[in-house]
């Protein structure tokens, strides 16, 4: 299998490399490769998975979340860290259990996440608990479970956890996450650390509120977090970031707060075009600089950078046609199977399963759903594709399958697992039959 292995698909995290500009730049070995002019995950062909399967599916690559796992972990591994893989960014069961086996821990947003995490074997001495609106089920459920640490969001947060902490006669160890006020440089809908977002508690009121948590006899401070935002492809707004968060941690210090626990958050970026982050490498390099000598547990939870190219999301064309205006290939997903397009018009790269090499055409790569913003690509040039050709849609591991929905009561996708030679469905595609669970008729209509 050897034969002629191209790589056309967007960069993947390799291993780690220091020197970031060859890992940009060099054809290294990729999951998603070309065999003879077909698309294979690791060593299974992505044809055979859609015949047996059927389309359109979601499709991971063990290998690859492992390597990205990885190359961002081991990036730390000189200094006390650890790694919690964002769930909102990827949530099934195999792909967790995958960093459960690999010592990882998980950050979380609800208690249906935490309910997950609990699921695929994930240490609750190693899930943080993000989020602006936790319900006090979610509160309580979390500390039953004894996870590592709360990242309050508001002073109300803040009574409200105390108040379930001593319901339950437990101790709460909490984070408040702040609001550094740094522009990460991204996507509108995906920056998160700017004074006008609604995470976090403004960094400037942070040391009243801790003071304020600290005298809570339920709670027990021990971290500060934050999170700035997504799909980062530049350092500085981390270390900027870091340094105010270090600030605010020699300030608590001296109102004889102690912190254990530094959280970053995630956000680190991947390449879905031409993007060029920097490689969790460079991006470790910058944060050790900074704590050296802090007595802090670091922790991170990136979500994207390990998931978001260890995925793709592959369909068939239904049909082609032109108007005089355009070209449009019209496949069997759409929107409500991956949303980012339409959400945040984000750039997919989108690939044959097989090049036939009919040449080339621009066209609008659209989905069957009833609105206009249902699309994939728009006056991209791709691949003059024929109706039964399969299509790969790169970079679709993370956001992908998570922000999936039932629109037009399309049943939701399957998800598969590639592991070496073998292929494994990790989530059946949903039935007519999942689409209504739980809907009733009330006696009165009968
Ligand atoms: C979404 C989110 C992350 C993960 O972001 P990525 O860009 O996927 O790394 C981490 N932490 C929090 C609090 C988040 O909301």
């Amino acid at each position: 299998m050897a034969a002629s292995v191209n790589t056309r698909s967007p960069g993947s995290l390799e291993t780690p490399i220091l020197n970031t500009n060859e890992w940009e730049y060099q054809e290294h070995m990729h999951h998603f490769h070309y065999v003879n002019n077909e698309l294979y995950c690791e060593e299974v062909p992505v044809t055979q998975i859609a015949t047996e399967v059927g389309t359109p599916f979601y499709l991971y690559s063990y290998a690859t979340l492992k390597m990205h796992f990885h190359a961002f972990d081991g990036a730390f591994q000189d200094i006390a860290h650890l790694t919690c893989f964002s769930m909102k960014s990827n949530s099934n069961l195999a792909v967790l259990r995958l960093f459960a086996l690999e010592g990882g821990g998980v950050d979380i947003v609800s208690g249906g996440e935490l309910y997950r995490a609990l699921k695929a074997g994930i240490e609750p001495s190693k899930i943080v608990f993000s989020g602006v609106g936790k319900r006090s089920e979610d509160l309580a459920y979390a500390l039953e479970s004894d996870i590592l640490m709360f990242n309050i969001e508001s002073s109300q947060e803040i009574e409200r956890l105390d108040g379930v902490a001593r319901d339950l006669g437990k101790k709460a160890r909490v984070a408040i996450r702040v609001n550094p006020d740094v522009d990460p440089a991204t996507h509108p809908y995906i920056s998160t650390g700017l004074r006008e977002n609604k995470f976090g508690i403004d960094i400037r009121q942070a040391p009243e509120q801790y003071e304020m948590a600290a005298k809570m006899k339920n709670l027990q401070v021990t971290g500060v977090s934050c999170h700035i935002g997504s799909q980062l492809t530049q350092v500085d707004p981390f270390v900027e970031a870091l340094r105010r968060l270090l600030d605010l941690v020699d300030r608590l210090k001296q109102s004889g707060i102690s912190i254990q626990y530094l959280d970053l958050g995630g956000g680190l970026g991947i390449t879905y075009e031409r993007e060029a982050p920097p490689h969790p490498a460079e991006y470790a390099k910058a944060i050790k600089s900074e704590v050296k000598d802090k007595d802090l547990v670091l922790i991170f939870e990136p979500g994207r950078v390990i998931a978001g190219n260890a995925g793709i999301l592959v369909t068939q064309v239904l049909y082609t046609k032109s108007t005089p205006e355009k070209n449009f290939i019209v496949v069997d997903a759409a929107m409500n199977d991956l949303v980012r397009p339409s959400l945040y018009s984000s750039y997919h790269a989108i690939q044959p399963v097989v090049e036939r090499q009919r040449g080339r055409i621009k066209a609008d790569v659209v989905g069957p759903i009833c609105e206009s913003g249902d699309f994939f690509a728009k006056g991209r040039g791709v691949d003059a594709y024929e109706p039964g050709d399969l299509m790969a849609i790169m970079s679709a591991g993370a956001y992908g399958f998570t922000m999936a929905s039932n629109y037009n009561s399309r049943p939701r996708v399957a998800e598969v697992m590639v592991y070496g030679g073998q292929y494994y469905v990790v989530r059946k595609r949903e039935t007519y039959e999942d689409l209504i669970r739980g809907e009733v008729i009330p006696d009165f209509m009968r």
